[in-house]
């Protein structure tokens, strides 16, 4: 049997903002049913990169495959943008993003923050989304939490309800972008526990984080960045367990 292409496959991206650049030819393939954590101080371009995968960003050079679909570009350069919308609306609905600040709509319950995208940006049917968004929240833990407001949870709990909501989307992918760093410790490991349970579905997953021990623990691959361009990479215990490269070593042992 042939294997699947990867879910994203990223090669050569370059991506500047104005003057700075701040990816410098990046490499970066997210193989079904892995997960794949990227790593690196702050400002070295993490952000960037996942926000370039799904097309929020543009890119002025390189290649971004969607499940072996290269995007298509117009223009070239710091001109260069996406040429087909229904493309760009399907990856980026394929690979739902989870923030940091959870972002869930402070003026929709809980539950229909988990509907709202699926039946207007998908056109699914209310009632089947409904059921499906209970289920998810029950998954994920807060369940009983469908009719209040965001603000009448606790971070962990916020988060767990933006995970819900991004599996509502039935993506091939969930990118994170450090979903555990604006939450206290204790609160941290709710989070953890679900990002591990995803993991351990098989789900693909692209993870930004500053927890080494959660990327150590759910990551089949490592993938450390430095001002744009990928220092060293491997599966985890190669990583953590015995980083090659100086700035590697440098990073790892800043962040205990
Ligand atoms: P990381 O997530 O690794 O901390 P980012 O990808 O957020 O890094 O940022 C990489 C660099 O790009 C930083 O120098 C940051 O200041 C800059 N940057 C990020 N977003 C923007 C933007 N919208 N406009 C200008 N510069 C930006
Ligand atoms: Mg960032």
């Amino acid at each position: 049997m042939v294997a699947p292409p990867p879910v994203i496959e990223i090669t050569n991206l370059h991506k500047s903002y104005g003057e700075l650049e701040v990816l410098k030819g990046v490499d970066i393939t997210a193989q079904r049913g892995s997960v794949v954590s990227l790593i690196g101080s702050s400002g070295s371009g993490k952000s960037t990169l996942l926000r370039c995968a799904n097309l929020l960003e543009n890119s002025e050079q390189g290649e971004i495959r969607f499940k072996g679909e290269p995007v298509h570009w117009k223009g070239s350069g710091l001109h260069r943008r996406p040429a087909d919308a229904k493309q760009v609306l399907r990856i980026r609905t394929n690979l739902s993003m989870v923030f940091q600040q959870f972002n869930l709509w402070s003026h929709m319950t809980i539950l229909q923050n988990v509907v709202e995208a699926p039946v207007t940006v998908l056109g699914r049917p209310k009632a089947e989304v409904e059921e499906a968004a209970r289920a998810y929240l029950d998954k994920v833990g807060i369940g009983d939490k469908c009719d209040v407001w965001p603000a009448q949870l606790s971070g962990g709990q916020q988060q767990r309800a933006a995970i819900a909501r991004a599996l509502a989307m039935e993506p091939e992918a969930l990118l994170f972008d450090e979903p555990t760093s604006a939450l206290d410790p204790e609160l941290e490991q709710e989070v953890i526990r679900v990002i591990k349970d995803l993991a351990s579905e098989g789900r693909t997953m692209m993870i930004v984080t500053h927890d080494m021990k959660m990327a150590l623990d759910v990551s089949d691959h490592v993938v450390f960045l430095h001002q744009g361009l990928i220092e060293e990479q491997g599966p985890p215990d190669m990583v953590f367990g015995a980083p090659r490269s100086e700035r590697l070593r440098g990073f790892l042992s800043a962040t205990h």
